[in-house]
Protein backbone atom coordinates (compact mmCIF):
# COMPACT_ATOMS: atom_id res chain seq x y z
CA UNK A 1 0.00 0.00 0.00
CA UNK A 2 0.70 3.46 -0.76
CA UNK A 3 1.99 5.81 1.50
CA UNK A 4 0.75 9.25 1.50
CA UNK A 5 2.52 12.42 2.56
CA UNK A 6 0.34 14.74 4.89
CA UNK A 7 -0.72 18.29 5.22
CA UNK A 8 -1.55 19.22 8.58
CA UNK A 9 -4.24 21.74 9.24
CA UNK A 10 -3.51 25.02 11.37
CA UNK A 11 -5.75 23.97 14.55
CA UNK A 12 -9.29 25.45 14.52
CA UNK A 13 -8.85 25.52 10.63
CA UNK A 14 -10.89 22.88 9.91
CA UNK A 15 -13.88 23.09 10.03
CA UNK A 16 -14.73 24.07 6.55
CA UNK A 17 -13.09 20.33 5.98
CA UNK A 18 -15.15 18.50 8.71
CA UNK A 19 -17.95 20.19 6.39
CA UNK A 20 -16.79 18.49 3.27
CA UNK A 21 -15.44 21.68 1.67
CA UNK A 22 -13.02 20.45 -1.36
CA UNK A 23 -10.35 23.67 -1.17
CA UNK A 24 -7.71 24.18 1.82
CA UNK A 25 -6.36 27.33 1.58
CA UNK A 26 -3.12 28.32 2.36
CA UNK A 27 -3.75 29.96 4.93
CA UNK A 28 -5.22 27.57 6.75
CA UNK A 29 -1.97 24.47 6.62
CA UNK A 30 0.23 24.57 9.81
CA UNK A 31 2.75 21.83 7.79
CA UNK A 32 3.36 21.28 4.26
CA UNK A 33 4.10 17.73 2.71
CA UNK A 34 7.30 17.57 0.92
CA UNK A 35 5.44 16.66 -2.23
CA UNK A 36 5.55 17.58 -5.19
CA UNK A 37 3.02 19.78 -7.59
CA UNK A 38 -0.10 17.48 -8.62
CA UNK A 39 0.48 14.76 -6.01
CA UNK A 40 -1.64 13.07 -4.44
CA UNK A 41 -1.60 13.64 -0.01
CA UNK A 42 -3.58 13.21 2.78
CA UNK A 43 -5.26 15.82 4.81
CA UNK A 44 -4.84 15.66 8.38
CA UNK A 45 -6.33 17.65 11.60
CA UNK A 46 -3.79 19.32 14.47
CA UNK A 47 -4.36 16.12 16.06
CA UNK A 48 -3.72 14.18 13.18
CA UNK A 49 -7.36 12.72 12.51
CA UNK A 50 -7.49 11.75 8.94
CA UNK A 51 -9.83 13.87 6.62
CA UNK A 52 -9.48 12.70 3.26
CA UNK A 53 -7.40 12.39 0.08
CA UNK A 54 -6.45 15.95 -2.13
CA UNK A 55 -4.31 16.73 -5.40
CA UNK A 56 -1.03 19.46 -3.52
CA UNK A 57 -0.72 22.49 -5.37
CA UNK A 58 2.37 24.14 -3.17
CA UNK A 59 2.41 26.96 -5.29
CA UNK A 60 -1.09 27.81 -5.78
CA UNK A 61 -3.76 29.89 -2.93
CA UNK A 62 -5.37 26.48 -3.21
CA UNK A 63 -3.11 24.60 -2.03
CA UNK A 64 -5.08 21.44 -2.11
CA UNK A 65 -8.39 20.18 -3.43
CA UNK A 66 -9.62 17.27 -1.77
CA UNK A 67 -11.42 14.47 -4.04
CA UNK A 68 -12.48 12.07 -1.36
CA UNK A 69 -13.55 12.59 2.36
CA UNK A 70 -12.41 9.49 3.77
CA UNK A 71 -10.91 8.46 7.64
CA UNK A 72 -9.95 5.58 6.10
CA UNK A 73 -6.32 4.29 4.67
CA UNK A 74 -6.65 3.66 1.48
CA UNK A 75 -5.81 2.80 -1.95
CA UNK A 76 -5.65 5.71 -4.68
CA UNK A 77 -5.42 3.27 -7.64
CA UNK A 78 -6.21 3.03 -11.60
CA UNK A 79 -9.43 1.19 -10.28
CA UNK A 80 -10.02 3.87 -7.81
CA UNK A 81 -10.52 6.79 -10.72
CA UNK A 82 -11.96 5.00 -13.19
CA UNK A 83 -14.82 3.79 -10.78
CA UNK A 84 -15.37 7.61 -10.13
CA UNK A 85 -15.74 8.74 -14.24
CA UNK A 86 -18.22 5.63 -14.29
CA UNK A 87 -20.24 6.91 -11.58
CA UNK A 88 -20.64 10.21 -13.17
CA UNK A 89 -21.38 8.50 -16.07
CA UNK A 90 -23.94 6.76 -14.56
CA UNK A 91 -25.42 9.63 -12.64
CA UNK A 92 -26.35 11.37 -16.27
CA UNK A 93 -28.15 7.98 -17.69
CA UNK A 94 -30.61 9.03 -15.13
CA UNK A 95 -31.56 12.36 -17.12
CA UNK A 96 -29.99 12.34 -20.16
CA UNK A 97 -32.11 10.36 -22.79
CA UNK A 98 -29.79 9.36 -25.52
CA UNK A 99 -32.68 9.80 -28.31
CA UNK A 100 -32.75 13.55 -27.71
CA UNK A 101 -29.29 14.80 -26.24
CA UNK A 102 -26.10 13.46 -26.95
CA UNK A 103 -24.31 16.49 -25.99
CA UNK A 104 -23.55 16.75 -22.09
CA UNK A 105 -21.27 17.42 -19.51
CA UNK A 106 -19.87 14.10 -18.25
CA UNK A 107 -17.19 15.35 -15.30
CA UNK A 108 -18.09 18.52 -13.79
CA UNK A 109 -15.03 19.20 -11.17
CA UNK A 110 -16.29 19.35 -7.65
CA UNK A 111 -19.56 18.88 -8.35
CA UNK A 112 -18.46 15.27 -9.47
CA UNK A 113 -15.83 15.24 -6.30
CA UNK A 114 -13.76 15.41 -9.30
CA UNK A 115 -11.37 18.57 -8.49
CA UNK A 116 -9.42 20.14 -11.82
CA UNK A 117 -11.51 18.37 -14.72
CA UNK A 118 -13.93 19.12 -16.89
CA UNK A 119 -15.35 16.16 -19.87
CA UNK A 120 -17.56 17.26 -22.04
CA UNK A 121 -19.31 14.92 -25.07
CA UNK A 122 -20.64 15.82 -27.76
CA UNK A 123 -21.86 12.54 -29.79
CA UNK A 124 -18.49 10.20 -29.55
CA UNK A 125 -16.31 12.47 -29.01
CA UNK A 126 -15.07 13.64 -24.98
CA UNK A 127 -13.69 16.88 -24.66
CA UNK A 128 -11.52 17.02 -21.81
CA UNK A 129 -10.10 20.39 -20.29
CA UNK A 130 -7.75 19.78 -17.27
CA UNK A 131 -7.41 22.51 -14.63
CA UNK A 132 -4.81 21.62 -12.50
CA UNK A 133 -1.49 19.65 -12.72
CA UNK A 134 -3.09 16.84 -10.06
CA UNK A 135 -5.86 15.90 -12.97
CA UNK A 136 -2.61 15.84 -15.54
CA UNK A 137 -0.63 13.24 -13.84
CA UNK A 138 -3.22 10.87 -14.04
CA UNK A 139 -4.71 12.01 -17.41
CA UNK A 140 -3.46 8.68 -18.76
CA UNK A 141 -5.93 6.69 -16.68
CA UNK A 142 -8.70 9.30 -17.49
CA UNK A 143 -8.37 8.72 -21.32
CA UNK A 144 -8.27 4.79 -20.70
CA UNK A 145 -12.04 5.35 -18.44
CA UNK A 146 -13.60 7.42 -21.23
CA UNK A 147 -12.76 4.88 -23.89
CA UNK A 148 -13.66 2.00 -21.67
CA UNK A 149 -17.05 3.62 -21.11
CA UNK A 150 -17.49 3.40 -24.82
CA UNK A 151 -15.95 6.98 -26.12
CA UNK A 152 -13.30 6.61 -29.31
CA UNK A 153 -13.00 9.72 -29.71
CA UNK A 154 -10.89 12.29 -26.88
CA UNK A 155 -9.84 16.07 -27.07
CA UNK A 156 -7.93 17.28 -25.03
CA UNK A 157 -8.24 20.87 -24.68
CA UNK A 158 -6.27 23.67 -23.26
CA UNK A 159 -8.05 26.19 -21.09
CA UNK A 160 -7.60 29.65 -23.09
CA UNK A 161 -8.87 32.33 -20.30
CA UNK A 162 -7.12 33.68 -17.07
CA UNK A 163 -9.55 31.67 -14.71
CA UNK A 164 -6.72 29.00 -15.51
CA UNK A 165 -5.62 28.06 -11.68
CA UNK A 166 -2.42 26.46 -12.18
CA UNK A 167 -0.10 26.86 -14.88
CA UNK A 168 -0.41 23.12 -16.57
CA UNK A 169 1.84 22.08 -19.60
CA UNK A 170 -0.61 20.96 -22.45
CA UNK A 171 -1.32 21.55 -26.11
CA UNK A 172 -4.45 20.84 -27.30
CA UNK A 173 -4.61 17.74 -29.65
CA UNK A 174 -6.63 14.65 -29.69
CA UNK A 175 -5.00 11.74 -26.99
CA UNK A 176 -7.26 8.73 -28.97
CA UNK A 177 -8.42 8.57 -32.40
CA UNK A 178 -9.20 11.93 -33.98
CA UNK A 179 -12.49 13.07 -35.71
CA UNK A 180 -12.93 15.39 -38.13
CA UNK A 181 -14.34 18.48 -37.29
CA UNK A 182 -17.52 19.51 -37.02
CA UNK A 183 -19.32 17.11 -35.20
CA UNK A 184 -23.11 16.90 -35.62
CA UNK A 185 -24.91 17.08 -31.97
CA UNK A 186 -28.38 16.90 -31.06
CA UNK A 187 -29.78 18.83 -27.72
CA UNK A 188 -33.30 18.73 -26.95
CA UNK A 189 -33.81 17.00 -30.76
CA UNK A 190 -32.37 20.31 -31.99
CA UNK A 191 -29.00 20.18 -33.96
CA UNK A 192 -26.47 21.49 -33.81
CA UNK A 193 -22.49 21.41 -35.32
CA UNK A 194 -19.44 21.36 -33.19
CA UNK A 195 -16.30 22.19 -33.42
CA UNK A 196 -14.59 21.87 -30.56
CA UNK A 197 -10.79 21.89 -31.70
CA UNK A 198 -11.72 25.86 -32.79
CA UNK A 199 -14.98 26.57 -31.05
CA UNK A 200 -15.08 28.68 -27.10
CA UNK A 201 -14.88 26.90 -24.21
CA UNK A 202 -15.36 23.18 -25.41
CA UNK A 203 -17.22 23.97 -28.59
CA UNK A 204 -20.56 24.60 -27.43
CA UNK A 205 -22.24 26.16 -24.18
CA UNK A 206 -24.02 23.04 -23.39
CA UNK A 207 -25.13 24.84 -19.52
CA UNK A 208 -27.93 26.61 -21.24
CA UNK A 209 -29.49 23.43 -22.66
CA UNK A 210 -32.92 23.63 -20.09
CA UNK A 211 -32.90 27.34 -20.12
CA UNK A 212 -32.99 26.99 -24.25
CA UNK A 213 -35.46 24.80 -23.78
CA UNK A 214 -37.46 27.09 -21.57
CA UNK A 215 -37.00 29.78 -24.15
CA UNK A 216 -38.34 28.16 -26.73
CA UNK A 217 -42.04 27.55 -24.48
CA UNK A 218 -42.26 31.45 -25.32
CA UNK A 219 -41.02 32.29 -28.60
CA UNK A 220 -43.95 30.98 -31.05
CA UNK A 221 -44.99 34.36 -33.07
CA UNK A 222 -42.71 36.37 -31.25
CA UNK A 223 -39.58 38.75 -32.49
CA UNK A 224 -36.42 37.50 -30.27
CA UNK A 225 -33.51 38.97 -29.74
CA UNK A 226 -30.50 36.97 -28.63
CA UNK A 227 -27.58 38.81 -27.32
CA UNK A 228 -23.66 37.06 -26.91
CA UNK A 229 -25.32 34.81 -29.49
CA UNK A 230 -21.98 32.26 -30.00
CA UNK A 231 -23.22 29.61 -32.23
CA UNK A 232 -26.75 30.68 -31.91
CA UNK A 233 -27.89 28.04 -29.26
CA UNK A 234 -30.61 30.80 -28.04
CA UNK A 235 -31.27 31.71 -31.61
CA UNK A 236 -32.27 27.97 -33.17
CA UNK A 237 -34.79 26.74 -30.44
CA UNK A 238 -36.75 30.30 -31.07
CA UNK A 239 -36.63 29.42 -34.63
CA UNK A 240 -37.88 26.11 -34.44
CA UNK A 241 -40.31 26.76 -31.89
CA UNK A 242 -41.93 29.20 -34.39
CA UNK A 243 -40.96 32.79 -34.01
CA UNK A 244 -41.63 35.07 -36.12
CA UNK A 245 -38.34 36.55 -36.34
CA UNK A 246 -34.78 35.78 -34.48
CA UNK A 247 -32.08 38.63 -34.28
CA UNK A 248 -28.34 37.02 -33.05
CA UNK A 249 -25.52 39.40 -31.85
CA UNK A 250 -22.19 38.80 -31.37
CA UNK A 251 -19.03 41.03 -31.57
CA UNK A 252 -17.31 37.73 -32.65
CA UNK A 253 -16.94 37.15 -36.58
CA UNK A 254 -16.21 33.96 -36.02
CA UNK A 255 -19.09 33.03 -33.40
CA UNK A 256 -21.78 34.55 -36.01
CA UNK A 257 -20.54 32.55 -39.06
CA UNK A 258 -21.13 29.36 -36.75
CA UNK A 259 -24.58 30.90 -35.40
CA UNK A 260 -25.28 31.41 -39.14
CA UNK A 261 -24.36 27.34 -39.83
CA UNK A 262 -26.50 26.42 -36.99
CA UNK A 263 -29.30 28.49 -38.30
CA UNK A 264 -29.06 27.06 -41.84
CA UNK A 265 -29.21 23.20 -40.45
CA UNK A 266 -32.20 24.08 -38.86
CA UNK A 267 -34.03 25.59 -42.27
CA UNK A 268 -35.31 28.34 -41.13
CA UNK A 269 -32.44 31.04 -42.39
CA UNK A 270 -35.66 33.10 -43.75
CA UNK A 271 -36.41 34.25 -40.13
CA UNK A 272 -32.96 34.99 -39.11
CA UNK A 273 -30.44 38.35 -39.65
CA UNK A 274 -27.31 38.34 -37.31
CA UNK A 275 -25.38 40.92 -36.38
CA UNK A 276 -21.59 41.21 -36.13
CA UNK A 277 -21.74 44.51 -33.20
CA UNK A 278 -20.77 45.50 -30.02
CA UNK A 279 -24.43 44.44 -28.35
CA UNK A 280 -24.20 47.68 -26.66
CA UNK A 281 -24.15 49.89 -28.94
CA UNK A 282 -26.76 47.49 -30.90
CA UNK A 283 -29.36 47.83 -27.61
CA UNK A 284 -28.92 51.41 -28.08
CA UNK A 285 -29.71 51.84 -31.52
CA UNK A 286 -32.59 49.39 -30.98
CA UNK A 287 -36.21 50.83 -31.58
CA UNK A 288 -38.10 50.50 -28.30
CA UNK A 289 -40.74 47.95 -28.50
CA UNK A 290 -39.69 46.14 -31.41
CA UNK A 291 -38.55 42.53 -29.66
CA UNK A 292 -41.28 40.70 -27.46
CA UNK A 293 -38.45 38.35 -26.00
CA UNK A 294 -34.72 39.50 -24.93
CA UNK A 295 -32.16 36.93 -24.22
CA UNK A 296 -29.11 38.39 -22.12
CA UNK A 297 -26.53 35.84 -22.05
CA UNK A 298 -23.00 38.02 -21.64
CA UNK A 299 -19.59 36.20 -20.95
CA UNK A 300 -18.27 35.89 -17.52
CA UNK A 301 -17.93 40.02 -16.71
CA UNK A 302 -16.23 39.07 -13.09
CA UNK A 303 -13.37 36.47 -13.71
CA UNK A 304 -12.06 37.35 -10.32
CA UNK A 305 -13.27 38.53 -7.43
CA UNK A 306 -11.48 41.78 -7.83
CA UNK A 307 -14.17 42.50 -10.70
CA UNK A 308 -16.78 42.17 -8.82
CA UNK A 309 -17.60 45.68 -8.96
CA UNK A 310 -17.18 46.79 -12.71
CA UNK A 311 -19.06 43.57 -13.39
CA UNK A 312 -22.13 44.37 -11.55
CA UNK A 313 -22.26 47.68 -13.19
CA UNK A 314 -21.29 45.61 -16.55
CA UNK A 315 -24.98 43.36 -15.40
CA UNK A 316 -26.88 46.36 -14.70
CA UNK A 317 -25.79 48.61 -17.70
CA UNK A 318 -27.03 45.66 -19.90
CA UNK A 319 -30.15 44.76 -18.04
CA UNK A 320 -31.37 48.55 -17.84
CA UNK A 321 -31.07 49.07 -22.14
CA UNK A 322 -33.50 45.86 -22.01
CA UNK A 323 -35.82 46.62 -19.37
CA UNK A 324 -35.73 50.08 -21.56
CA UNK A 325 -36.45 48.11 -24.85
CA UNK A 326 -38.10 45.12 -24.56
CA UNK A 327 -41.72 45.44 -25.82
CA UNK A 328 -44.48 46.04 -22.64
CA UNK A 329 -45.81 42.86 -22.17
CA UNK A 330 -42.15 41.07 -23.16
CA UNK A 331 -39.66 38.88 -21.68
CA UNK A 332 -36.16 39.14 -20.59
CA UNK A 333 -34.27 36.36 -20.20
CA UNK A 334 -31.24 37.34 -18.34
CA UNK A 335 -28.15 35.65 -17.47
CA UNK A 336 -24.41 35.29 -15.44
CA UNK A 337 -21.85 32.66 -15.49
CA UNK A 338 -19.68 34.77 -13.09
CA UNK A 339 -19.00 32.47 -9.91
CA UNK A 340 -17.94 35.47 -8.30
CA UNK A 341 -21.49 37.12 -8.33
CA UNK A 342 -23.55 34.80 -6.79
CA UNK A 343 -27.50 34.81 -6.96
CA UNK A 344 -28.61 37.17 -4.41
CA UNK A 345 -26.27 39.95 -5.83
CA UNK A 346 -27.07 39.20 -9.21
CA UNK A 347 -30.75 39.47 -8.32
CA UNK A 348 -29.90 42.99 -6.85
CA UNK A 349 -28.38 44.01 -9.86
CA UNK A 350 -31.12 43.63 -11.96
CA UNK A 351 -33.95 44.89 -9.63
CA UNK A 352 -31.22 47.93 -9.65
CA UNK A 353 -31.97 48.00 -13.74
CA UNK A 354 -35.36 47.69 -13.33
CA UNK A 355 -35.88 50.54 -10.63
CA UNK A 356 -33.92 52.94 -13.48
CA UNK A 357 -36.19 51.81 -15.88
CA UNK A 358 -39.22 52.72 -13.94
CA UNK A 359 -40.96 49.75 -15.12
CA UNK A 360 -43.05 46.97 -13.73
CA UNK A 361 -40.98 43.80 -13.40
CA UNK A 362 -42.02 40.45 -12.30
CA UNK A 363 -39.54 37.24 -11.87
CA UNK A 364 -41.41 34.40 -13.48
CA UNK A 365 -38.86 31.72 -13.20
CA UNK A 366 -35.33 31.78 -11.69
CA UNK A 367 -33.12 29.48 -13.85
CA UNK A 368 -29.81 27.97 -13.37
CA UNK A 369 -27.45 25.16 -14.67
CA UNK A 370 -28.74 21.62 -15.80
CA UNK A 371 -28.49 18.59 -14.07
CA UNK A 372 -25.42 17.49 -15.76
CA UNK A 373 -23.27 20.18 -14.17
CA UNK A 374 -24.37 19.25 -10.26
CA UNK A 375 -23.10 21.67 -7.50
CA UNK A 376 -22.09 20.03 -4.79
CA UNK A 377 -23.38 21.70 -1.39
CA UNK A 378 -20.49 21.93 0.31
CA UNK A 379 -19.34 23.68 -2.25
CA UNK A 380 -22.08 26.80 -3.05
CA UNK A 381 -18.95 28.61 -5.73
CA UNK A 382 -20.03 25.51 -8.18
CA UNK A 383 -23.31 27.01 -8.67
CA UNK A 384 -22.15 29.81 -11.14
CA UNK A 385 -25.04 30.02 -13.81
CA UNK A 386 -27.78 31.73 -12.87
CA UNK A 387 -31.05 33.60 -14.77
CA UNK A 388 -33.85 34.98 -14.43
CA UNK A 389 -37.12 34.85 -16.54
CA UNK A 390 -39.03 38.52 -16.35
CA UNK A 391 -42.10 39.78 -17.55
CA UNK A 392 -42.03 43.18 -18.04
CA UNK A 393 -44.92 45.73 -18.08
N1 LIG B 1 -25.39 32.60 -25.29
C1 LIG B 1 -24.33 31.81 -25.90
C2 LIG B 1 -23.05 31.86 -25.13
C3 LIG B 1 -22.49 33.25 -24.92
S1 LIG B 1 -20.76 33.28 -24.78
C4 LIG B 1 -24.80 30.37 -26.08
O1 LIG B 1 -25.89 30.01 -25.60
O2 LIG B 1 -24.09 29.60 -26.72
C5 LIG B 1 -20.43 34.95 -24.87
C6 LIG B 1 -20.36 35.52 -26.28
O3 LIG B 1 -20.38 36.94 -26.15
C7 LIG B 1 -19.10 35.19 -27.07
O4 LIG B 1 -19.46 34.60 -28.29
C8 LIG B 1 -18.41 36.55 -27.31
O5 LIG B 1 -17.87 36.66 -28.62
C9 LIG B 1 -19.54 37.51 -27.16
N2 LIG B 1 -19.23 38.86 -26.65
C10 LIG B 1 -18.44 39.21 -25.61
N3 LIG B 1 -18.51 40.52 -25.39
C11 LIG B 1 -19.38 41.04 -26.31
C12 LIG B 1 -19.90 42.34 -26.57
N4 LIG B 1 -19.54 43.41 -25.83
N5 LIG B 1 -20.79 42.49 -27.57
C13 LIG B 1 -21.16 41.42 -28.31
N6 LIG B 1 -20.73 40.18 -28.09
C14 LIG B 1 -19.85 39.98 -27.11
Amino acid sequence: MSEYKKLILKSGRERSLVNRHPWVFSGAVKDLPKAKNGEIIQIVTNHNELLGYAFFAPNSQITARVFEFNPNEIEINEAYWIDKIKNAFNLRKLFINPMQTNCYRLIHAEGDFFPGIIADVYADVVVIQLLIKGTELISEIIFKALNEIGFKHIYLKTKQNTQLLEQVEQVSRWVAEPKEMPVLVFENGVKFQINVETGQKTGFFIDQRENRRILATYSKGKKVLNTFSYSGGFSVYALEAGAELVHSVDSSKDAIELCEQNVELSGLANKHKSYVSDVFEFLKEVEPSFYDIIVLDPPAFAKHARAVDNAARGYKNLNLLGFQKVKPGGLIFTYSCSQHIDKDLFRKIVFGAAADARRNVRILQQLSQPEDHPINIYHPEGEYLKGLLLQVD
